[in-house]
């Protein structure tokens, strides 16, 4: 049975999609199959996967308003060796559509229901909110994986994404947990990024995954060819990370 991980974070820009279709690869290399869900109508992991957002239908959309199966829209992305099931812009009617329908938190949730036995992880990239969209994702997942960069106001969106997660537990699933915290974009020889880290591990402490993300500019320009960064470039310091990451993740779902 797939584990379901959503990769949120309220703030746009800190390394969401980064981390969805590289952990996706990464998995993928390391011998697990994977379905990755894009719920930004921005498109950026289906992109960033290989996939053509501009000409791809049926997507994610159709899947939430019940037209079309989840085996029906992902797309397999050969380059990055995983399953897309992909997202553009008309995604972004579907916050107010949804709105109407029986059960609107919980549509992902049944649509993934179907392919459960056909991979060992779902990865769902989030927008930069907490929309309804991102509500879906919450209520399909197991847990939840939050990139973050260290920097100062860090901590202070932090607070109201664990209130979600907990709020979400609490009334619609619970089997929601915070998995852990990611630390991205980290530059060690910013001394702020160190105290900030160390605070991040005083109080979550082993919420705190124990890999790191260098900022690598490899990894912001793998997009661009339409792969994830650790397909891009597999030398790379940041695409090594990630899937030190992957592994990390492996060990983690097996004592879940
Ligand atoms: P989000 O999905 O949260 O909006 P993105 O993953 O799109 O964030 O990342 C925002 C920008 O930062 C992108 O241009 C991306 O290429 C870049 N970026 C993300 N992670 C790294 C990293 N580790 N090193 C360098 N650039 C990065
Ligand atoms: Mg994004």
């Amino acid at each position: 049975m797939a584990r379901v991980f959503c990769v949120a974070n309220q703030k746009g820009g800190v390394g969401k999609t980064t981390t969805a279709v590289n952990l996706a690869a990464g998995l993928a290399q390391v011998g697990q199959r994977v379905l990755m869900v894009d719920l930004d109508p921005q498109g950026n992991a289906t992109m960033g996967s290989g996939v053509d957002k501009r000409t791809l239908r049926p997507t994610v959309y159709e899947v939430l308003l019940g037209s079309a199966a989840v085996p029906d829209a992902a797309r397999r992305s050969e380059a990055a060796g995983y399953d897309v099931l992909g997202a553009n812009r008309e995604l972004a009617g579907a916050e107010v559509e949804l709105v109407e329908l029986p059960q609107r938190e919980h549509r992902l949730r049944q649509a993934l229901a179907a392919v459960q036995g056909d991979y060992d992880f779902i990865l769902i990239d989030c927008p930069p909110s907490l929309s309804l969209l991102t509500l879906n994702g919450l209520c399909a997942a197991h847990g939840v994986i939050v990139p973050m960069q260290c920097e100062y106001f860090a901590l202070e969106g932090l607070s109201d994404l664990v209130n979600s997660i907990k709020q979400v537990h609490a009334n619609l699933n619970r089997d929601l947990k915070l998995i852990g915290l990611l630390r991205v974009m980290f530059d060690t020889r910013i001394t702020l990024q160190q105290q900030v880290s160390e605070q991040l591990k005083a109080h979550f402490g082993d919420k705190v995954f124990d890999t790191v993300i260098p900022r690598n500019v490899r990894l912001a320009e793998a997009p661009s060819y339409g792969l994830p960064g650790v397909v891009f470039d597999p030398s790379a310091r940041g695409a090594k990370a990630f899937v030190e990451f992957a592994r990390e993740m492996v060990v983690r779902v097996e004592r879940m």
